[in-house]
């Protein structure tokens, strides 16, 4: 468990002092040109040693990730990008960071834009974020007035931080469709090859980092990498802002180390599952793109990267939704699949017109109002939108389809079983009627 000491986020729930002064008080700000004086290469290394993995779902490795900035400068500006945009189904922690704790993200900007070159960052902030926009330019205003940030910075790297408000759409939460975004045109995602580091914000190279990934930066640095490394399990290390969400006692946002079980995560966090855990019914461990899960594979796995691998699911945000026995899951699935369709930027005809299909069948398999042949055709179809779009939207749309039939088959059976007993035994009625 993860002792008080070890916490990175001190004021998560708002009920401290959020101002630059409450901030520095719990530490946050101190040395920061010390570790700025320390050079780009010792940040970049220090960052690899943490082992920190970005927190924004896909786990790349953050340290590796900076190093791929260009070394030498060829003219055109760096920049850093906050991606804020957090519209994952389940997903609600850096929304916490914003508004609560906000310095943390700031002071990560300044040192995670020395360790790349850059002297300007955009958050990008999810449109319906108004309060945790506000409060982060409140902020960010403090610190300029503190020169902390801006020109002649007493941080040793100058850095201007622009907030920028997105208008709502879950796929400028894809990093290449921020960047369109955020240059002023339809945030539709680019396929890559080039990358952003080589070219991405108005064509200059460019990193993407979730708020959590540059927000733990700082206290990492501070503590150094091994402190952040000794937390957890190799490869899966450190600690997490988890948020639990559904059936459980009582659904929260939480910091805690990398590598508890689930069980352990619920019953300390959440004050168990509603009902007791035999009614526990299914889990979709990290945000709504992610396969679901059956209750009882997932109640004693590891939750954390290379754990919910095993599952055949994904670690994702760490933002579990929790399902007990009283959930329709098929319509559950149903939902998700027709969030995924209303998201989809429409470029690639299989990301388009698949994911409107999935969700047309899944709808009709809700009542089972479907043949069994049609499940395994349903699966066909999700493989074939898998990996063969530009971005990961596909993707995110197939796994949870795929994460049901495989965990919930035979409900999808039962259904149209039920459905085709109803409808033969109405047909003598309806005959005679007519
Ligand atoms: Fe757009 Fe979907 Fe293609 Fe992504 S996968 S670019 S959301 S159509």
């Amino acid at each position: 468990m993860l002792a008080d000491k070890d916490r990175i986020f001190t004021n998560l729930y708002g009920l401290r002092d959020r101002s630059l002064k409450g901030a520095m008080a719990r530490g946050h700000w101190d040395n920061t040109k010390g570790l700025i004086e320390k050079g780009r290469d010792w940040i970049i290394d220090e960052m690899k040693a943490s082992g920190l993995r970005g927190r924004g779902g896909a786990g790349f490795p953050t340290g590796l990730k900076w190093s791929f900035m260009p070394k030498q400068n060829d003219g055109r500006p760096h920049y850093l990008v906050v991606n804020a945009d957090e519209s994952e189904p389940g997903t609600c922690k850096d929304r916490d960071i914003m508004r609560h704790d906000p310095h943390t993200l700031i002071e990560g900007c300044v040192i995670a834009g020395c360790a790349m070159g850059a002297h300007t960052a955009y958050i990008y902030v999810r449109g319906e974020y108004i309060r945790e926009r506000e409060a982060l330019q409140a902020a960010i205003d403090e610190c300029y007035d503190a020169k902390l940030l801006g020109k002649n910075s007493k941080c040793g790297w100058d850095m201007d931080i622009y907030v920028h408000h997105g208008a709502g759409a879950y796929i400028c939460g894809e990093e290449t469709a921020l960047i369109e975004s955020l240059e002023g045109k339809k945030g539709q995602p680019r396929l890559k090859p080039p990358f952003p580091a080589n070219v991405g914000l108005y064509g200059c190279p460019t990193t993407v980092n979730n708020v959590e990934s540059i927000a733990v930066a700082p206290t990492i640095l501070r503590r150094g990498g091994a402190w952040f490394a000794g937390i957890g399990r190799p490869n899966n290390v450190g600690t997490k802002l988890f948020m639990v969400s559904g059936h459980v006692e009582m659904p929260c946002t939480f910091e805690e180390a990398m590598g508890l079980s689930f069980r352990e995560i619920i019953e300390k966090h959440c004050g168990g599952i509603r009902g007791g855990w035999n009614n526990l019914l299914a889990v979709i461990p990290g945000g709504a793109s992610c396969p679901v899960v059956r209750g009882e594979d997932i109640a004693d796995a590891t939750m954390d990267f290379d754990g919910m691998r095993e599952l055949k699911s994904s670690f994702g945000t760490g933002g579990m939704i929790v399902m007990d026995k009283s959930t329709d899951i098929v319509k559950a699935i149903w939902r998700i699949a027709a969030f995924f369709k209303h998201e989809s930027c429409g470029q690639c005809t299989p990301c388009r017109e698949g994911t409107g299909w999935m969700m047309r069948v899944l709808e009709r398999m809700v009542v089972g109002n479907a043949q069994k042949r049609e499940i395994d055709m349903l699966l066909e179809v999700s493989k074939q939108v898998e990996g063969h779009t530009i971005c990961a939207l596909g993707d995110a749309a197939a796994w949870p389809i795929q994460g049901l039939i495989r965990n919930f088959r035979p409900e999808i059976e039962r259904r149209i079983d039920e459905y085709t007993r109803n409808a033969d035994s109405s047909r003598p009625a309806l005959e005679a009627a007519e």
